[in-house]
């Protein structure tokens, strides 16, 4: 290279040489020399470039990984505030999380968790809505947003659901989300389609699923009939296929049974679901349809004949009240009279003592028995079998747990 820069520096001339007794004058050794120069300060340039380039992003990921290990450490002492009930504290530790600016899905979502877990929803669904705007959002935050959505107004929840699950298709948790948030919108068949793939995928709770199931095809056979659409009854028979005696599915049988004017048929399903599930509201519903039909004596009878079989209190609480209901006053007056003192002494039976002294013309002790019922929290007759969610009326899915066909009448 010295060499070649001698040359250059030093002899601009051209070099003279013989070629076959000729005379050759040429600048090429000068050439080839200046581009061999050149050539070496470009690879020589180009290797410093690469070091240094290098040398930064090696330091930038080291302070980056530093940083996001840091930003997993607070986040994980966050949880633990968190499940120990602190709150306040766990929001504290992820702000600075946050400040950190991190780019880890799991700090955004568990901030939205945060924020729902401290009623401040409008906060948690846009934190929620950053995260799932991303060209492929995590598992965990759409999850999160279609789990919302059967609370708030979220209908784009399902286009992103749908989205997901074109990437991901056989996430169970994403399919059971997707079902719920579909009957939620009412989009039936899309939501019985869900399930159906859900059922398919094995080592999933299965007898929940099943329920859920029999759940789907209930509404949308219910939807069906009422559009007068006969087929719905299809789907509503099907239901119990997968729920046995699931109680709408079985009212809506008897509903039809007792408008073809089959009452002994009406009566002997009402008997059999209920020895089988012990739902009242299949009780209910039959004397719904008897009264209706005008036949209020089949449904006293129907009460009575329960009674001599099975030993619930809660029956002699609907024969009472259907005869206060019949201004039957004496036979109700008979069974308050015969139900054991504790019975007597809860709310469901005091509301009748004090519907009874009313019609017998004692409106003071009717208004205070009342006034007294209202204070201690109305009547919550219907109480979720798994997670014991008291309410005053019965519901095919538990507002709380999500059960289906949960809900059952309690006389206490
Ligand atoms: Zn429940």
């Amino acid at each position: 290279m010295v060499g070649m820069f001698y040359l250059l520096y030093y002899n601009p001339e051209p070099i003279v040489f013989k070629f076959g007794g000729k005379e050759i004058k040429t600048y090429i050794p000068i050439l080839t020399g200046v581009s061999f120069l050149a050539g070496v300060i470009f690879s020589f340039l180009l290797q410093l470039f690469s070091i240094i380039s290098d040398w930064t992003y090696n330091t930038f990921m080291k302070w980056k990984t530093a940083k996001e290990r840091k930003a997993m450490r607070l986040l994980s002492s966050a949880k633990e505030a968190f499940e120990r009930g602190d709150v306040e504290e766990a929001l504290r530790i992820v702000k600075e999380c946050v400040e950190l600016k991190s780019s880890s899905p799991d700090v955004a979502i568990f901030l939205a968790k945060l924020k729902m877990a401290t009623n401040s929803i409008e906060e948690a669904i846009k934190i929620l809505k950053d995260e799932i705007s991303k060209e492929n959002p995590s598992l965990e935050a759409v999850l999160l947003y279609l789990d919302l959505s059967l609370k708030e107004e979220l209908p784009d929840a399902i286009e992103i659901g749908r989205k997901k699950l074109s990437k991901d298709s056989r996430s169970p948790f994403l399919l059971r989300a997707m079902a719920r948030a579909c009957d939620r919108y009412h989009l039936h068949d899309e939501a019985i389609e869900y399930q159906k793939r859900l059922l398919k995928i094995e080592g999933w709770d299965r007898e929940t699923e099943r329920g859920f199931y029999a759940y789907l095809l209930f509404r949308s056979g219910e939807e069906k009939l009422n559009s007068g659409d006969e087929e719905g009854i299809k789907l509503i028979k099907k239901s119990m296929d997968f729920l046995p005696y699931f109680t709408p599915a079985v009212n809506e049988l008897i509903k039809i049974y007792v408008k073809n004017g089959d009452v002994k048929k009406a009566k002997g399903l009402a008997e059999e679901a209920f020895s089988k599930n012990q739902s009242h509201f299949i009780l209910l519903s039959l004397e719904k349809e008897l009264l209706d039909a005008n036949m209020p004596a089949e449904a006293i009878e129907f009460y009575n004949e329960l009674y001599e079989r099975v030993n619930d209190p809660a029956l002699r609480f609907l024969t009472a009240r259907l005869l206060l209901k019949l201004e039957m006053i004496e036979p109700a007056e008979e069974i308050l009279r015969e139900i054991p003192q504790e019975l007597a002494e809860t709310t469901p039976f005091r509301y009748l003592s004090a519907v009874l002294s009313s019609r017998k013309g004692d409106i003071t002790y009717g208004y205070r028995v009342m006034e007294n019922i209202i204070e201690n929290g109305c009547f919550s007759m219907w109480r979720c079998k798994v997670c014991k969610w008291k309410g005053s009326a019965y519901t095919p899915i538990c507002p709380n747990c999500r059960g289906v066909d949960s809900i059952r009448m309690e006389v206490v």
